[in-house]
């Protein structure tokens, strides 16, 4: 029996011209799975969003190739996991699509000082002087998730999730449910993509929850898990028998500007029919912003919806734009947060984890607790000298107390950070207890532990060996600014690291080609694992084999080096090849590599010594051994085109800047491809000076480095613009 090939192109372009009985089962599988993806997607893109990608006749090729294999293999279908529910609305999962505009969390400020320094700071920034009046947006941050929905000439098209930020998945058939969100509205404008908060009401989870525990059906924990659960229901019925309701208070993508101003600009989406938070305000002072900060605090337990702080956002669009991101966050907004809940518990035991850099963290597990409506189990003790009552320097902290085995502590969080102790209750201390000892070996891998000077933290030497580090070096790996590899949670980590499928994070990528087709038995052998479970594991593997350098930088883990850290690294090399090779030599701290490493702005020697360490030790080594063959890193891209005169060119700001402060145009040359250094070497292209230059102007005369004012460095970006 042979394929039906009704469109040879298609099939060559992808799959084979074997005979099925001539193919392996591994071939064979391999194939249906291909074969399988591309009739789910065709059928997805025809049913649930009207919009064909094939054509009839090559559909029926696919199917009919397919039905092969399921007539010559039988419980081939099963195998690779193919469902035979596609075709109706219910999508086994949902598409994933990129945001138009990366869609950002917000920096938080947890006190008052905060919010002064946000606003001071943006005044420097912009180079306003401190007594002047600035616009300023408040208005309460809602408890619930981020959705941006975008109407194409008045029609609702797309409503997608947050999800990592920059791609998020498509919900827009449970969105039509959602009276909030209007289906059309009546606008001129032939795009304009809308963000905002999806919630539930606290009656409507009273209701649901009341609802749940009568059919004998799992209880949400707060409304926010009630409203994430039912947007991302797979059957749009289920989540229009829950209520969700939706705030609009911001925008994306638009054909023209909304308003003139944010305030205005929320306005006008209330105007086209949104619900906006009637709530808002607009103050010009620090102390109006607390002041409203303030009331909806108070009027926070009247609300039939969960707040979680107050948001605070520069009103004047052209300053927000001149403002513009962080990598992660917009520099124009700030989320002051509510203080944190206290509750009074005890701690039954004290555990100390191994971290992914080695470290020994010592966690109390904690007589379960409810605070805020979250049940609290476990608290952060930090570290070994954090447990006696001391900090980092020596100085003593809750006026020395240490914390013991069988204490009872005061403990507290704020937002989603892991609780903390507040205090020790030494009037309820059983006066027999003993200080707590702190392990002096791994507890994990047995290894000896050491300290650096100036840290307090112990660490375990054992590296890759250390079964703890290897199992968090691959969890971070897999997590979601890094690989992102979706369904490969702890649980599965672990699981696969004692049957010895795993030790490094590279053998993830390596999983099928060492087990083969067997892979998905022995997976099977898992319980509560089915072939269905495991084909999507691999497919998500395999979604992942390519990566933008930086996520990539940042997925290994090494120490110091974070998404920040790990997007400059990614900015300043661009290539995966560039970045190893001068790592590598910067190893030798007398190359002028290590000068550039240590000089890239923001980077410093802690971070620069902690990657020339890891990529010159045997650590590293699963990395170019095995991990690079694996995958496809894609070089850095900024959206700067490459004809702009800045491109690339390595940049030093100096002195004291007149009209704009050192932040802002630091900013605005990365927003041109520019490289940012803090000294001026052979390498630097371009030195701006300011009043008073220094050392940085003479040392660049001597190398014959440009040179060019603050006026002539704005004029320019004037003419760009
Ligand atoms: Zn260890």
């Amino acid at each position: 029996m042979g394929f039906k090939v009704l469109n040879k192109k298609l099939w060559e372009k992808q799959f084979t011209d074997k005979e099925v009985e001539e193919l392996t089962d591994m071939e064979a599988v391999a194939i249906g799975r291909k074969l399988a993806k591309e009739l789910s997607e065709a059928d997805k893109a025809y049913h649930t969003y009207d919009d064909p990608k094939l054509t009839d006749a090559q559909y029926d090729t696919l199917k009919l190739n397919l039905n092969t294999f399921q007539k010559v293999i039988p419980g081939f279908l099963q195998q690779i996991g193919y469902s035979k529910s596609v075709g109706s609305s219910v999508s086994s999962h949902f598409e994933k699509l990129k945001h138009s505009i990366p869609m950002l969390s917000l920096n938080n400020g947890l006190d008052e000082k905060e919010i002064y320094s946000f606003v001071k700071g943006i005044k420097n920034f912009l180079g306003i002087v401190s007594q002047e009046k600035l616009s300023i947006t408040s208005e309460p941050k809602i408890d619930g998730l981020s959705l941006a929905v975008t109407y194409v000439e008045g029609n609702l098209v797309k409503a997608l999730t947050r999800g990592d930020g920059s791609i998020g998945e498509n919900v827009i058939l449970n969105t039509k449910n959602i009276f909030d969100i209007p289906k059309k509205i009546n606008t001129d404008m032939t795009v304009l993509e809308v963000r905002g908060e999806v919630y539930m009401s606290r009656s409507d989870f009273i209701e649901l929850n009341k609802t749940q525990s009568q059919i004998g059906a799992k209880l949400f924990a707060n409304p926010r898990n009630a409203a994430a659960g039912s947007l991302r229901q797979l059957d749009p019925k289920k989540t229009e028998a829950r209520k969700l309701r939706f705030f609009a208070y911001a925008w994306g993508e638009t054909s023209r500007p909304l308003g003139t101003d944010q305030f205005e600009s929320i306005k006008e989406l209330n105007r086209l029919g949104f619900r906006t938070n009637s709530l808002m305000r607009k103050c010009e002072t620090v102390e109006c912003l607390l002041k409203h900060y303030n009331e909806i605090m108070l009027e926070r337990s009247d609300l039939d919806y969960d707040i979680d702080g107050v948001v605070y956002k520069i009103n004047n669009l052209v300053y927000q734009q001149r403002l513009g991101f962080r990598s992660t966050t917009p520099r124009w907004a700030i989320a002051h947060k509510f203080p944190a809940e206290i509750a009074i518990t005890k701690i039954i035991d004290i555990e100390v984890q191994v971290g992914r850099t080695g470290s020994l963290s010592p966690v109390a597990r904690l007589q379960p607790v409810n605070i805020g409506g979250v049940i609290v189990s476990n608290a952060t003790l930090h570290n070994q000298d954090y447990i006696s009552g001391k900090d980092s320097n020596g100085e003593q902290i809750r006026a020395g107390v240490d914390i013991r085995i069988g204490d009872s502590i005061e403990v507290y969080r704020a937002g989603d950070v892991i609780p903390k102790v507040k205090s020790v209750i030494l009037s309820k201390r059983d006066p027999r207890s003993q200080p707590y000892i702190f392990p002096t070996i791994c507890p994990i891998c047995g290894s000896a532990t050491s300290k650096e000077p100036n840290d307090s933290t112990l660490r375990c030497v054992g590296g890759m060996a250390c079964a703890a580090q290897a199992v968090e070096k691959i969890r971070h790996f897999v997590s979601r600014k890094a690989f992102n590899i979706e369904g490969f949670g702890r649980k599965i980590v672990e699981n696969f690291f004692l049957r010895g499928w795993l030790q490094y994070p590279s053998d993830i990528f390596l999983l099928e080609t060492k087990y083969g087709p067997n892979c998905i038995i022995k997976i099977q052998d898992i319980e509560g694992w089915g072939i269905q479970s495991a084909t999507k594991l691999f497919q998500a593997i395999d979604d992942r084999r390519t990566i933008s350098l930086s996520r990539f930088i940042y997925s290994l883990g090494i120490r110091y080096v974070g998404e920040q850290a790990a997007n400059l690294l990614a900015r300043y090399y661009v290539s995966w090849v560039d970045f190893i090779k001068n790592i590598k030599i910067a190893t030798d701290k007398l190359s002028p590599e290590w000068t550039d490493l240590v000089l890239i702005d923001g980077i410093g020697e802690t971070t620069a010594a902690s990657l020339v360490q890891y990529f010159s030790s045997k650590e590293s080594r699963w990395v170019e051994l095995s991990l690079i063959q694996e995958i496809q890193v894609e070089d850095f891209s900024s959206d700067v085109s490459v004809s702009s005169p800045f491109y690339d060119r390595r940049i030093v700001f100096t002195g004291s800047l007149d009209k704009t402060s050192r932040a802002e145009v630091k900013s605005q040359a990365e927003v041109l491809g520019a490289k940012i250094s803090s000294s001026v070497s052979k390498k630097t292209d371009l030195l701006v000076i300011g009043k008073n230059p220094g050392s940085k102007l003479k040392k660049a005369r001597e190398l014959g480095v440009k040179v060019m004012s603050e006026k002539e460095w704005l004029k320019i970006l004037d003419d760009l613009r």
